[in-house]
């Protein structure tokens, strides 16, 4: 069984695993809810003692690695912009292009979770119940964090005067300004000397990617202990705006792939969405299999190549760097989080705070590794800076595979659309290069398929297209 096989099989397994933990333990702490009461005093021991103890540990593990992450993650990201930057305009349009498509998913998120305010239809009881039980003095502290207008000092604030105090702090806008400055000056300094601190980075990235693994083995058990906290206090009174928060997240990402892309595919790349669908299909079913994106990119390479004529001298840099960077998909589902959280614990948000959300949206896809899960510490981060309780976040960990699923597909649409789009603009291909639709492969392109060796990633890869490029 290749590598990749035995990843997927062990991630279906854990996946598993975590769905059940999911179902007993709502089961369980339904049935105690419904039965007994969630003030009976053996349910409350065992919330006590067992459920919140588990669940918190688990919770626990995912914030010890949000203040490297951050700094790693975006640090290396601004490094690889600038080895975009070299390979000059090309590179600049697909930075655009990600940004712009986003920063665009992320208003789609926004727009939709404020029309449908999935997190407010709680009973007024309910919410009183969850902020006394879990927020503590969680509900001052999202005042504090949100109240603030957006004016000259925000601005200041954000360039932090000590990079340790804010990430004692959780001020995650300053941490990110000093790894955006870092990485930044690590791309002007000779090469020579950012080397060493590349390695580095890369390699705190991969070390805390891996503590996200170990924590992962623990999820079943985090998610069961956490979920029977929520159903064994609160029944079903959560079902209906969890139930509405993934609607509202699904809806979202349809919406951002069948009209944002759809219209960017119609006029800006001057090809059928129907068929461009049709075309990416086998990344599609990758992605949406996988829930990653870095495993998807071998596909997507195939997939450009065969399906949509696009030369590789593009696609072989624009995919590897967009498996990381081009998360629209992500930033969507960012955003509708934080505000579906800050409504469920009854908080009004301001325009200037939204504007502050969609940034750290953009920002922190950018940042989120390709791979499943990648998002959630960072998302973590940026509901304790609003001051979301831990266990807000529960509520929609249990959720989160098939979420992360779908937001996947749509990160690796943008991928693909990003290539295109780049190509075209280029005036390397238009829709005239399209292979005859015969050809075109449909089902999965698997890692192992003859003449597609895996790409390298990242500086490697542009290397090789600067040089084809050439
Ligand atoms: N799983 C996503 C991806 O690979 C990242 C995320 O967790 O949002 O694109």
């Amino acid at each position: 069984m290749s590598e990749a096989a035995a990843r997927q099989r062990s991630g279906m397994q854990l996946h598993t695993k975590i769905l059940l933990g999911l179902l007993i333990g709502a089961a369980v702490g339904l049935a105690a809810n419904l039965t007994v009461g969630g003030d009976n005093r053996v349910v409350q021991g065992v919330n006590h003692y067992l459920a919140d103890p588990v669940g918190q540990i688990f919770l626990r593990l995912l914030f010890m690695i949000v203040i490297p992450l951050v700094f790693a993650s975006i640090a290396l990201g601004v490094a690889g912009l600038g080895d975009l930057r070299r390979v000059g305009r090309v590179g600049g349009k697909a930075i655009g292009y990600f940004l712009v498509t986003t920063a665009l998913a992320a208003v789609v998120g926004l727009v939709l979770v404020h029309i449908v305010e999935p997190g407010t239809h709680i009973p007024q009881a309910t919410r009183a119940h969850l902020l006394t039980t879990y927020a503590g003095d969680a509900a001052t502290k999202i005042q504090a964090a949100t109240t603030g207008k957006l004016g000259v000092q925000t601005i200041v604030n954000i360039v932090t005067r000590n990079p340790v105090k804010s990430a004692v702090d959780l001020d995650l806008l300053g941490l990110i300004f000093f790894s955006l400055m870092f990485g930044t000056a690590l791309t002007m300094i000779p090469a020579e000397r950012a080397k060493p601190m590349l390695a580095w980075l890369e390699a705190l990235n991969d070390i805390v990617i891996k503590i996200v693994d170990i924590a992962m083995e623990l999820a079943p058990y985090g998610v069961a202990g956490l979920i029977f906290g929520v159903t064994s206090r609160f029944g079903f009174a959560l079902a209906i705006p969890l139930g509405n928060y993934i609607l509202v997240v699904l809806a979202g990402l349809l919406i951002h792939a069948l009209v944002t892309i759809a219209l960017i595919v119609r006029f800006a790349i001057g090809m059928s969405p129907v068929d461009f669908f049709n075309r990416i299909r086998a990344s599609i079913i990758t992605a949406f299999s996988t829930s990653s994106s870095s495993a998807t990119l071998p596909t997507n390479l195939a997939v450009a190549e065969q399906n949509l004529g696009v030369p590789m001298s593009i696609a072989g840099f624009v995919l590897p760097i967009g498996s990381t960077m081009c998360m629209n998909g992500t930033a969507l589902y960012e955003g509708i989080t934080v505000i579906f959280l800050a409504q469920t614990f009854g908080v009004t948000l301001t325009l200037s705070q939204m504007i502050v959300i969609i940034v750290m949206a953009v920002i922190t896809a950018v940042g989120a590794a390709g791979v499943p899960g990648g998002s959630l510490p960072l998302l973590v981060g940026i509901l304790a800076m609003f001051g979301v309780p831990a266990e807000g976040i529960a509520i929609i960990l249990g959720v989160d595979r098939i979420l992360d699923m779908s937001r996947t597909t749509l990160n690796v649409i943008g991928d693909m659309s990003a290539t295109t789009w780049v190509a075209r603009s280029e005036k390397v291909w238009t829709p005239a290069q399209l292979p005859a639709i015969e050809t075109v492969v449909r089902g999965a392109v698997l890692d192992e398929s003859p003449g597609w060796p895996r790409p390298p990633e990242g500086g490697e890869a542009l290397e090789r297209a600067g040089k084809e490029r050439e």
